[in-house]
């Protein structure tokens, strides 16, 4: 997702080059290119334009033409935008003052709320929480079989009372559970419908009004582009929530509708799914996302998953050399490896800075495991010393590496060019003025 609008972003900035100065007339064009970017990635036009108006009225205002960076200046205004646009602060799940914290998920069948639900619990339960699952989706064929097999896979408990009891029985009873099993949250799956309709809006309601939920997460699929954003829009003004999930996150739609459903319903994005395993599930932070948009990737996303895997005190060493730009080969490798637990491959480059740039080199679509195997072949066939010293390999190591790997000089080439190139970003980004390292 927003790979096609990055790359249109990336263009409309270039323009401007390394010139030092930029005219109000090349803020305008690069401003249209980034209106048209936005349009054809399906964010809606309402809020493309004040987006637009408020990036270019602030450029002139901050006189950051006439400033020493202009360029970068104004890239800075569209990013912070972006993030105002995205929400803002990243937000929080409220708190019960008394447990069990009740978080209700809602939203139309297929969207994800039931694989949301489990992978919520599983998110809390990663906080050492004690969330209770309560099924109450007794509409949507084997609704609860899968919410039960989830919740058995994650060892969190569940309450269910199969199909035929009412939610509001089901949810009651699941309550008075939380309360005598000493849960911190618990999270009620109630039962979609393939379109919105009154039915489902009176249940939605009555679970409300009985279990005064801290939390009404409405559950958006991000692939459903515009129908998604005005499901949404409908439901928080019917029936009030206070935040949403965005599944799908890792699909390839157009990406827009996911943009402005915050702008659009007035109600922030809590959570993003990226996956269909019970670890895909993402606080939101839209900052991150900007950044990700914006192509300067996201590290500190790649940064906590890499936490969960290593542990922290590798991850500590990781992020060191990559702020100083001393990652070397070696360390390439090792990581690679530990990557290869952390979750889909491309997803994962996706949020190193500079992936643009690099895939648009290799002119493939998909950075996919064999790319990888071809990464390792290499970089395995290489001497210790030449892992550390990747600037030192030349055309006759190079032959020989070649060899040893099964590919050819010119592929090892783009390898170590990748492998600069993905160095001095992190380098440049880390230290300069963008929000990645907190
Ligand atoms: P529900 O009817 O709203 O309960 O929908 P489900 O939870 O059953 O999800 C519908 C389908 O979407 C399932 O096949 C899920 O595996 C899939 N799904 C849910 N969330 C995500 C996500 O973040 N990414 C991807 N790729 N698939 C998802």
């Amino acid at each position: 997702m927003f790979e096609t609008l990055t790359e249109r972003l990336q263009g409309a900035f270039k323009k401007f080059g390394s010139r030092g100065i930029v005219t109000e007339e090349d803020l305008d064009q690069a401003l249209r290119e980034v209106r048209m970017a936005m349009l054809e990635a399906d964010v809606n036009f309402r809020v493309v334009r004040e987006f637009t108006q408020r990036v270019r009225e602030k450029a002139l205002g901050a006189e950051v033409l006439r400033s020493l960076t202009p360029a970068q200046q104004v890239i800075d205004i569209v990013h912070q935008e972006l993030v105002d646009m995205l929400g803002g602060e990243a937000p929080k799940l409220a708190t019960a003052s008394r447990p069990p914290t009740v978080i209700m998920l809602v939203g139309l069948q297929g969207s994800g709320k039931t694989t949301s639900a489990a992978k919520l619990a599983n998110l809390l339960k990663k906080q050492r929480l004690r969330p209770l699952l309560a099924a109450c989706d007794i509409y949507r064929p084997a609704a609860v079989d899968q919410l039960v097999t989830l919740a058995r896979a994650l060892d969190v408990p569940i309450h269910e009372e199969g199909t035929s009891v009412g939610p509001a029985v089901i949810a009651q009873n699941a309550l008075e559970k939380a309360k005598r099993m000493g849960a911190t949250h618990l999270i009620v799956d109630t039962a979609g419908r393939l379109h919105i309709d009154e039915d489902m809006m009176n249940e939605v309601a009555e679970l409300r009004r009985l279990l005064q939920p801290e939390e009404v997460l409405f559950v958006a699929d991000a692939m459903a582009g515009q129908d998604a954003v005005n499901a949404a829009k409908e439901f928080h003004e019917r029936v009030g929530t206070t935040g949403l999930i965005l599944t799908k996150m890792d699909g390839d739609a157009r990406g827009g509708a996911a943009l402005s459903i915050r702008a659009v319903t007035g109600v922030p994005v809590k959570f993003i799914g990226v996956g269909e395993k019970a670890d895909a599930l993402e606080p939101f932070y839209p900052d991150r996302l900007a950044s990700r948009i914006l192509g300067m990737g996201d590290l500190l996303t790649l940064i906590e998953k890499a936490k969960e895997t290593m542990g922290e005190e590798d991850t500590e060493a990781f992020k060191e050399k990559l702020k100083k730009g001393t990652f070397d080969l070696q360390d390439f490798i090792e990581q690679l490896r530990k990557v290869r637990k952390m979750g889909p491959l491309g997803q994962l480059v996706s949020m190193l800075p500079g992936f643009n740039r690099i895939k648009m080199q290799l002119q493939v679509d998909e950075i996919d495991d064999r790319f990888f195997a071809q990464a390792e072949a290499i970089v395995l066939s290489m001497t210790p010393w030449e892992r550390r010293h990747p600037e030192k390999i030349d055309g006759k190591r190079r032959k020989r590496i070649a060899r040893g790997s099964g590919t050819d000089p010119a592929q090892v080439n783009q390898l170590l060019k990748q492998f600069f190139e993905a160095r001095k970003i992190a380098k440049t980004l880390s230290t300069g003025k963008m929000p990645l390292f907190r």
